[in-house]
């Protein structure tokens, strides 16, 4: 039977993070009453929650990294700690109401589109359905492990960052870490102070731009907490940065980018002294090709008399350590692994199955193929936050995360007012949005030569090629021609 009214519509979000949290909120603002949240840990948080490494934080400065309907005033620091930022979505769930929509323990194994509706399916069995399905589960959420030898040979504490063993003694123990992304270099200044000794096992070098992470005062706070136009100042000057300066860069403004790498290089010849780890720590890539490196405290720390970096590539792990290409087994007591997330997994390993049978696995077989970064044909009702072809390099994810939800909530308007069962992108409005896509990404710093987690098993980046402007204005509102309405 056709669904006539908000009431009658349901919303099954999968996924308790950043996104999951903002959907609940927008859609009950909305007028949706029948929405809940599948959450596979116990608690939200998403990746907030899983990362709790020593020195976590985020690289956006906080008051940007923040709902832009709930903005905090009490931000300790300019990149605030995870930990707070966990408290902070904690809050938010807490304020608006949403956290009794939450059920924990309930990973959605599989969805499959059926007369209608999703039929979900959770790992112990239970079956739900709903009328929209919203995937906020993240991109940075499965740990990626390396393929090394020995791996499992270790004797010592071993983990994945995102998988940090906080019972493993750290101090004064001897210290490995395999991988330099954003993750490796909070730990080594978080960590260099108490460990015996620290090997970072470094195969490719970073763009580090000087930041310093300055506490706010309580004066400051004192002044936020008293003028929300005081902190929607701050919310645009960080928004203008990123989003008209750093986002401009990536896509092929090379008067910034190569203001960035003058300011990175800059940085490296004046906090880094000896000549040849200068030279062992000099990106051979065009910067901002990999994710910038925001810190004025790496260099200081790995120029510690118990820091080591090691560019010898690994050849194998051993019960004692980490033997290298060169025959050096550097000893350990500890060895954790920064290698990242399969960033390309989305959704997965949850099975989709939507219309006509069409399974993710088919739809997604060449690429990560969704019309505007939202929706996949043949997946009716079905919308991904941050999905394929996002701005995930570009601009702040919380923005783009509420953007995003904005658009849906247009979109999936005809089928609140019964005007139709449901929507899914055209194949040819998809295709067409992909080839634009792939023009489009020619001329981005993505494509200029480096290896990172931006770029999909075909070597193409899978994020947004255009300005913030072309996000905001296709964002907006949604052009139906683009859908199908399905009856
Ligand atoms: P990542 O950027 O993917 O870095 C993984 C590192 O592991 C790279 O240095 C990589 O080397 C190395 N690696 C992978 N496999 C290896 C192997 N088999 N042998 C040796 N080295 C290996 O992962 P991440 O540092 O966890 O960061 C992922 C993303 O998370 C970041 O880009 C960022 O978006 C986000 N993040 C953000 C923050 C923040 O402050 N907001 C903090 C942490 C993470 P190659 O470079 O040579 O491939």
């Amino acid at each position: 039977m056709q669904k006539s009214s908000t009431h009658d519509l349901s919303v099954a979000i999968i996924g308790a993070g950043m996104s999951g949290i903002a959907a609940a909120i927008k859609f009950g603002e909305q007028g949706y009453r029948d929405i809940v949240i599948f959450e596979k840990a116990d608690r939200l948080g998403g990746t907030w929650r899983e990362n709790t490494y020593p020195g976590l934080s985020c690289d956006v400065p906080s008051h940007l990294y923040s709902y832009a309907f709930e903005p905090n005033p009490n931000w300790s620091h300019l990149f605030s700690p995870g930990a707070e930022i966990q408290a902070y979505f904690e809050s938010v769930a807490k304020k608006y109401d949403v956290e009794r929509l939450m059920r924990f323990n309930k990973e959605v194994t599989s969805a499959e589109f059926e007369n209608g509706r999703w039929h979900l399916t959770m790992h112990d069995g239970e079956r739900t359905s709903a009328d929209i399905v919203i995937a906020a589960t993240g991109i940075l959420h499965q740990p990626a492990y390396p393929d090394i030898d020995g791996i499992e040979d270790f004797a010592g504490a071993s983990f994945h960052t995102a998988r940090w063993d906080h019972s493993a003694a750290l101090d004064n123990h001897r210290v490995g870490i395999i991988g330099t992304g954003s993750t490796a270099m909070q730990i080594v200044p978080a960590i260099i102070d108490r460990v015996a000794s620290l090997s970072l096992f470094q195969r490719t070098p970073q763009w580090v731009f000087g930041i310093e992470n300055p506490a706010y005062t309580e004066a400051e706070r004192a002044e936020f907490n008293a003028s929300p136009a005081k902190m929607k100042a701050l919310y645009d000057h960080w928004a203008y940065r990123f989003n008209y300066r750093f986002g401009r860069a990536v896509i092929g403004d090379k008067v910034i980018a190569d203001r960035i790498a003058e300011l990175c290089l800059a940085n490296l010849d004046e906090n880094v002294h000896d000549s040849e780890l200068k030279k062992k720590l000099t990106p051979n890539y065009v910067a901002a090709c990999k994710r910038l490196i925001m810190s004025d405290e790496f260099y200081p720390a790995i120029q510690k008399p118990n820091a080591h970096l090691v560019t010898t590539a690994v050849e194998q792990i051993e019960k004692d350590g980490v033997r290298t290409k060169d025959g050096t087994l550097h000893k350990l007591d500890v060895l954790a692994l920064a290698t990242g997330f399969k960033a390309h997994a989305f959704m997965r390993p949850m099975r989709l199955v939507g219309r006509h049978g069409t399974t993710l696995e088919q739809a997604w077989a060449a690429t990560n193929m969704t019309h505007r970064s939202i929706s996949i044909p043949d997946m009716p009702n079905f919308f991904i936050l941050i999905g394929p072809n996002s701005p995930v390099g570009n601009f702040p994810l919380i923005l783009v995360a509420e953007r995003q939800l904005d658009y849906i909530k247009q979109l999936i308007e005809p089928v609140r007012t019964g005007q139709c069962r449901a929507v899914a992108p055209q194949r040819a409005a998809t295709e067409q949005f992909q080839q634009d896509v792939r023009e489009a990404m020619q001329g981005t710093i993505w494509m200029s030569g480096c290896s990172s987690w931006y770029l999909d098993k075909n070597g193409i980046p899978v994020t947004w090629p255009w300005d913030f402007d072309r996000f905001e204005a296709d964002m907006s509102a949604p052009d139906f021609s683009e859908y199908e309405m399905i009856a």
